[in-house]
């Protein structure tokens, strides 16, 4: 197969910093399309994958998975592209399009094992995938999302991952008009999770650590905050949420928040994977048919519905740009949870 290299930024291993690297790309196949990335999201996952958080991240690893750019070049037989449009690509690249999850466009649960934009078994060169800080991508049509022209470029790059995270299990459980909706942490995700929960018609509530971001959540949208730590606050919302959205990356005890929840209520984990220290206490789902799930990400098609939904309702994220020389600070201010709310990468700054 034919390939080019392209310039990329990524690290060596998990304690080194990310630093300017050179990386292979295919020359594209009939099917896959070829994009100069333009601006590209980070999500707090680049940072897990980099620091093999989760363990089994290969290296070297080059993050991003919030990718918008211009088509420089198509392949024969693609047909919803053509050189010149823009295109997005979100956390997946490929998937096996054959099991029950693909046939419903539910990529994202493959069952043969969908493919990560990066840290993923690239189907076509030997080893794995990298993502989009880099100069250019080539990806198979199928997995190319069409951007809503009204919408400002360089904030469209994270609905790719947090729009799509967020908007999922919005979907999935229903919410609509008058749903009553929480999203724990104010970060990337939770905040677009807030101004989406908000453009289906829910009444949203924000759970924070944080009280210096009441005002912020309140001007994002939401329309109540409490402060997860404050116990007298947790109590004015006992029983009230038919939804709970949790964003928080790391582990903490869920159970204050489950109590919030409604008859027939959920729970859903964005953000932390793995065990629990605190266990999980039963009565509250038993006697209130109360459930604790799980969502990753969404499908092809349900991404293209999200995008169009947020080109109709001009709902964007919060973003601060930044060159890729700066992302190993990103990485620290993320940690701190000081960022406001989603970083974006201005890809031209690679070229310096
Ligand atoms: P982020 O921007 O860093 O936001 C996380 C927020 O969680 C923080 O702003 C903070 O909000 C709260 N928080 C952070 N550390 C905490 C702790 N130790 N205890 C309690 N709260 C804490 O991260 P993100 O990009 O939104 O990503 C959130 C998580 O979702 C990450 O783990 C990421 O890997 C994961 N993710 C999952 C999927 C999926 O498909 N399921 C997709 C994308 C990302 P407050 O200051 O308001 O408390
Ligand atoms: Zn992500």
């Amino acid at each position: 197969m034919n390939t080019f290299n392209v310039k990329a930024y990524g690290t060596p291993s998990k304690d080194e910093d990310l630093n300017e690297m050179k990386i292979e790309r295919r020359e594209v196949t009939p099917t896959d399309i070829e994009i100069e990335i333009l601006y590209c999201g980070v999500c707090h996952s680049d940072l897990h994958t980099a620091r093999n958080d989760w363990g089994g991240t290969k290296y070297p690893s080059v993050p991003g998975h919030e990718i918008v750019g211009r088509i420089t070049k198509v392949g024969s037989e693609v047909t919803k592209f053509k050189v010149g449009d823009l295109a997005g690509v979100g956390c997946l690249v490929d998937s096996c399009k054959e099991c029950e999850s693909c046939k419903q466009d539910l990529e994202q649960y493959c069952s043969n094992g969908s493919t990560g934009t990066y840290n993923g078994a690239d189907k076509h060169l030997q080893g794995h995938t990298f993502g989009g800080y880099s100069e250019k991508i080539v990806v198979t049509e199928s997995f190319c999302l069409k951007i809503p022209e009204n919408l400002d470029l360089k904030a469209v790059a994270p609905l790719l991952c947090a729009g799509i995270t967020t908007w999922s299990p919005l979907k999935h459980w229903n919410v609509k008009e008058g749903s009553k909706v929480a999203v724990v942490g104010l970060g990337g995700l939770g905040h677009m999770a807030i101004k989406l929960a908000k453009g289906l018609g829910a009444e949203v509530t924000l759970f924070s650590r944080s009280p210096d971001k009441i005002q912020d959540a309140l001007d994002l949208g939401a329309d109540s905050v409490v402060i997860s730590t404050y116990e007298n606050e947790m109590e004015t919302v006992k029983g009230k949420f038919d939804l709970i959205i949790d964003t928080v990356p790391y582990d903490h005890d869920i159970n204050p928040y489950v109590g919030t929840l409604n008859i027939s209520g959920t729970l859903v984990l964005v953000g932390y994977i793995g065990k629990m220290e605190e266990p999980l206490f039963t009565p509250p789902m038993v006697l209130g048919r109360r459930s604790v799930a799980g969502s990753l990400i969404g499908g092809i098609k349900e991404t293209q519905e999200m995008l169009d939904f947020c080109g109709e309702h001009n709902i964007l994220p919060e973003i601060e740009m930044i060159n890729i020389q700066d992302i190993n600070n990103a990485y620290e201010r993320m940690l701190k949870s000081d960022v406001k709310y989603r970083f974006v990468i201005d890809m031209q700054s690679l070229k310096k």
